[in-house]
């Protein structure tokens, strides 16, 4: 009954998104790497771009991983690509370019865990085991009625619910029922069941959910705050314009050999006024991030102030930003000032020779003042 009514209520409601129903495993991995801890809308925004880029791992394993990273900047945790790169280059070597068709298997490739693992066993395979992600958690918990607990007892009963409530028939007359049925537990809580202010009037669930509404949950990570500043640098070279760029270290933990503005100390930006203030999330952290442009073509001291190590600086081309393995701060900031094309930027407005632009001012230097 609960099977039959969740899927009657997710053949008439799913969103439709670009990767479902689709039937190139290849597609319903990168899919789900992309969907690790981002939000649909930006998945949709680069799916179809990083498709058309490497259409098969074949092509994927092929790429160098710059223009992997390139494709992937926007989205976040970088790692993940790095991942999907090596294990496109693993399944090519070693297993003749075809994925491993169970979960067992998908788990032995970089960058797949439990639910990864799952979720491709499923809907590209017809697997019959359950994935459960923060919306499956909430729908079992609600309609179970349990307080959410934070222990190794609590996960183990919502993995057994829903393993459960998963098809046993691997395939019938064509339809994928486990993996159909996946989507529409992850479909209800993300576009009903909603962590706040579920829906429930519209619940195809509501007569067996023993909450109908918000349920107990464990308290939450503390979110930090961290202050960060960064340096816009421009230079003009005849009709292009190039800005400076940091290439972070190939051993950084995180976003390494990813490209971001060159960062400032603290003692560097005391008293000026910035560019652009922007706030950035990664994790349980935000970065309160101030962007300082140099003032003037002689000014210098902003430039050499900067953290970053002489050798990883580098002019980049703006028309060419788009390629490039930016960080996700690195490109919102410069989408924000719309340096990614100089679409903003009025080069016959710069004056190279004056010094006395006001603070916050946006200057484009000419290549010989470097
Ligand atoms: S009735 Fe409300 S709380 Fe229960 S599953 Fe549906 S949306 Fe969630």
């Amino acid at each position: 009954m609960f099977r039959r009514r969740l899927m009657q209520w997710y053949r008439a409601n799913a969103r439709k998104l670009p990767w479902r129903g689709v039937t190139d495993p290849y597609r319903t991995w990168v899919s789900e790497i992309m969907l690790q801890q981002t939000r649909v809308a930006a998945v949709i925004e680069h799916y179809h771009d990083f498709l058309r880029k490497f259409p098969t791992i074949v092509a994927l394993s092929l790429a160098p991983e710059a223009e992997v990273l390139a494709a992937w900047s926007g989205l976040g945790y970088y790692r993940r690509a790095r991942m999907l790169h090596k294990a496109s280059q693993f399944i090519v070597r070693e297993r003749g370019g075809s994925l491993p068709t169970n979960e067992a298997g998908l788990r032995t490739l970089p960058g797949i865990g439990e639910y990864t693992g799952a979720a491709i066993a499923s809907i590209a395979f017809g697997e019959s085991i359950a994935v459960v992600d923060g919306n499956v958690e909430r729908v079992i918990l609600r309609i179970t009625g349990r307080p959410q607990l934070a222990t190794a007892a609590g996960r183990a009963f919502i993995q057994e619910q829903a393993q459960t409530l998963v098809p046993k028939k691997k395939l019938a007359h064509g339809v994928n029922a486990a993996g159909d049925h996946n989507q529409a537990m992850m479909e209800l809580g993300a576009t009903v069941c909603l962590p706040k202010g579920p829906l429930c009037g519209g619940c195809p669930m509501y007569w067996q959910c023993a909450t109908r509404g918000e349920h107990v949950t464990a308290p939450r990570a503390v979110q930090r705050s961290l202050p960060a500043a960064f340096l816009l640098s421009l230079r003009k070279r005849g009709t292009a314009t190039d800005v400076l760029l940091h290439r972070r270290d190939a051993a950084e933990s995180l976003m390494a050999g990813m490209f971001e503005l060159p960062p400032l100390p603290e003692e560097a930006v005391t008293g000026r006024e910035p560019l652009l203030r922007v706030r950035h999330s990664i994790t349980n952290t935000n970065y309160y991030v101030q962007v300082f442009a140099a003032r003037g073509p002689r000014d210098k001291k902003m430039r050499l102030a900067t953290t970053g190590k002489e050798e990883a600086l580098e002019w980049v081309q703006t028309n060419r930003l788009a390629q490039q393995p930016l960080t996700g701060l690195a490109r919102k900031v410069l989408q924000r000032l719309d340096v990614m094309e100089v679409r903003g930027i009025r080069l016959e407005d710069v004056e190279p020779e004056e010094t006395t632009e006001p603070e916050g001012s946006l200057v484009v230097m000419d290549e010989d003042d470097y």
